[in-house]
């Protein structure tokens, strides 16, 4: 980790004003910008002209305030926003490969995302091969001449597995493919751009807006690629459109001022939690535990001022366990049974009936998905202790422990 690299502080110090010196900038909620010139109209669809913005789908400067605030704590030199996290996989992927090129993926992914390399990809003729991501040697080995990416998410969706970032990317440059790291669950926790990703994409429908309002993404990359892009001509987003809407820019936005603070409190509750869960013996999974498989891993790539992360994964074995369970939290207002995460409440489900039902089950079994993990993204509570109490009483009614 460059202890150097501050992404709370480079948010911070961002200044942009608004119109009459408003400390939020203007909200610019216009499709279409005129021109004074038709010359210049002329020279920005060649991409010859800076400064002058063409259509909102292209770019527009509510989005471009958020991508700046993005490319500041990702430490990239550009950043563009879309419609959904999936906007952002897809985009990046679509705009990195070719018909007849080769992708390697983590096979632990958040389930639209598998869904889209092992399903969708095949119109395109892309090929994926799924690896367990942990294991350096079969990566390397799974990478061809036409590999084109290495994709994976810093800390993968549901396993909770870290991803060695500066080994992959030896791997992906080795071979001559980017590595693409989706770091939704780890924002400010992980810089993957400053451990040597390519492109870091983000669903920002979690965290990093953390009001569960508003379903986003981004990607974060050299300006060169995000310039690609957007090329009136061949870029993916320019093309395809998932451009994402700059009224809620503005509102993520102001979101991300307070982000620092949400991450580290996410992170002491989901520790505490863990730490309880270790004390009555329940099987579960965080990062922060120093029985984690990739807990040195961890403490190398992270940032500490953000802790280990709000996702904690606890295993009931069987889906017929975590089902009555998850009922009986929600019941007793240990937050709620529902999918995403990031919230500023505790969201609950079972991953393998959820979020990555898109895997086969077979999959499932081989990468060592419990069907009854039941995974958490632990909210701001402010009393963690009486959270803890109402698992722990939930647990004790249904006699699992
Ligand atoms: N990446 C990860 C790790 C996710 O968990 C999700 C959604 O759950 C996505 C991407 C997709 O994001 P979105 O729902 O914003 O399209």
């Amino acid at each position: 980790m460059d202890k150097n690299f501050d992404p709370a502080t480079a948010i911070q110090q961002l200044e942009q004003f608004g119109e009459f010196g408003g400390v939020n900038p203007s909200i610019t909620d216009s499709a279409t910008f005129t021109f004074l010139r038709e010359d210049d109209m002329i020279k920005t669809f060649h991409g010859e002209k800076e400064g002058c913005f063409l259509y909102s789908r292209h770019w527009n400067p509510s989005n471009l305030y958020l991508s700046q605030a993005l490319a500041a704590m990702e430490g990239t030199e550009m950043a563009w926003v879309t419609g959904s996290g999936m906007a952002a996989i897809t985009t990046a992927i679509l705009q990195l490969c070719n018909s007849g090129d080769h992708i390697v993926s983590s096979v632990t992914t958040y389930g639209g995302t598998y869904a889209f390399f092992a399903n969708y990809l095949k119109k395109f003729n892309i090929e994926v091969t799924f690896v367990n991501i942990t294991n350096l040697e079969s990566v390397r080995k799974a990478m061809r001449p036409n590999t084109k990416v290495l994709y994976t998410e810093t800390m993968t969706n549901p396993m909770l597995q870290i991803s060695d970032i500066p080994e992959l990317s030896k791997i992906a440059h080795d071979f001559g493919a980017k590595l693409v790291v989706d770091n939704t669950f780890t924002p400010m926790i992980f810089a993957p751009f400053k451990l040597g990703a390519d492109i870091v994409v983000y669903s920002m429908t979690k965290f990093i807006n953390g009001k569960n309002d508003a379903v986003a993404g981004a990607i974060c990359g050299s300006l060169e690629f995000v310039n690609a892009i957007s090329n009136v001509n061949d870029g993916t987003a320019m093309l395809l459109g998932p451009v994402l809407d700059p009224l809620r820019s503005s509102n993520i936005l102001k979101n991300m001022g307070t982000l620092h603070i949400r991450m580290q409190k996410h992170s002491e509750n989901a520790k505490f939690l863990a730490e309880k869960f270790k004390e009555i013996g329940l099987k579960h999974v965080y990062p922060g535990d120093s029985e984690h498989p990739q807990y040195e891993l961890m403490k190398k790539m992270m940032n500490p001022d953000f802790g280990f992360g709000g996702m904690i994964a606890i295993d009931l074995d069987t889906a017929e366990r975590a089902a009555p369970f998850m009922e009986l939290m929600q019941e007793k207002g240990v937050g709620y049974h529902a999918v995403s995460l990031g919230y500023f409440k505790t969201l609950f489900s079972n991953s393998g009936k959820s979020t990555s039902s898109e895997v086969p089950d077979e999959i499932q079994q081989e990468m060592g998905l419990s069907p009854g993990l039941v995974r958490f993204s632990v909210g701001l509570d402010h009393n963690i202790e009486r959270s803890y109490q109402m698992i722990e009483d939930s647990l004790r009614e249904l006699k699992y422990i």
